[in-house]
């Protein structure tokens, strides 16, 4: 709360009366906060990889080349870490465009069952990779969506990314769809991974907040992916929420509206 006081003068300059405004700028604080950090957060997730690039870059330069196999290696860690700098450049052109409505929605009728059995048949090599078994279930009366093909492929792909990345070899997947008592599509992917702690499930939606930064970012992870898909889930008129068990494994639910909530959903 921000108070300013203004004295009021008669023409005599005697005292009248001072004027009080009380301005509230709790939320105007909140959002430039949130842009400071957002900042600082750009600026440190790309300083991280160019550091990285340029030690390895001199140390080339002071010999490595000469050794064929240090020298492979080394331009493997510089290749790494330039495709991880374009995908977080892109995760963060994509955030800006949803953020200034810059991406408007083409939705077309869509089958769900479709969606998810294609969705699996993306990730069948590192499925098989990793030994998880995937599933797909679909509730017999579902409904045809009304969705972005492109923006929705792009949530279930970090989804199912995000599960197969915390999930250990061995473990199981699985995607389902059902219909709401309100008439939505729900669909659910659901993992048997390592989970996340109580404590940091009400900042997971956040943008760049991960668990374990060391290991999110081992595995090529932005700390994007879930703020993307709220984004994008946000915009199709739905909810997205995530529970989970640490060590028990992740469920994360988004509701998407029916063909015939079309009407309401533009
Ligand atoms: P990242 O690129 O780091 O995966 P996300 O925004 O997709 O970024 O996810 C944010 C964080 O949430 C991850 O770093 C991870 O700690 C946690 N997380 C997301 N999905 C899962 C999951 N299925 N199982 C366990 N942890 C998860």
């Amino acid at each position: 709360m921000r108070v300013t006081f203004t004295p009021i003068h008669r023409r005599d300059k005697s005292a009248s009366g001072t004027i009080v405004v009380l301005q509230d700028v709790t939320e105007q604080e909140k959002l430039e906060q949130s842009r400071r950090e957002f900042v600082a957060n750009v600026s440190h997730e790309l300083r991280t990889p160019l550091t990285t690039i340029k030690s390895y870059a001199e140390a080339l330069e002071d010999g490595a080349l000469q050794e064929k196999e240090l020298g492979e290696r080394f331009v493997g860690v510089i290749r790494n870490e330039v495709e991880r700098m374009i995908r977080l450049v892109t995760d963060l052109l994509h955030l800006s465009r949803l953020d200034s409505s810059q991406a408007p929605l083409r939705r077309q009728e869509t089958d769900i069952a479709e969606m998810l059995e294609e969705v699996a048949d993306r990730f069948s090599f590192q499925l098989r990779q990793k030994s998880i078994h995937a599933e797909v279930q679909i509730a017999e009366e579902i409904t045809p969506a009304w969705l972005d093909r492109d923006q929705i492929d792009q949530v279930l792909d970090n989804l199912v990314s995000n599960a197969i990345k915390y999930t250990m070899d061995g473990g199981s997947i699985e995607l389902s769809a059902i219909m709401t008592d309100a008439g939505s599509i729900s669909i659910s992917v659901k993992d048997t991974g390592i989970g996340i702690p109580k404590k940091d499930l009400s900042r997971i939606f956040d943008r760049f907040y991960r668990v374990d930064k060391a290991r999110s970012r081992n595995m090529g992870g932005t700390g994007l992916g879930l703020s993307i898909a709220r984004e994008i889930i946000k915009a199709h008129g739905g909810t997205i929420t995530l529970d989970s068990e640490w060590n028990e494994g992740t469920i994360v639910t988004f509701t998407l509206p029916t063909l015939q909530e079309r009407g309401t959903a533009e």
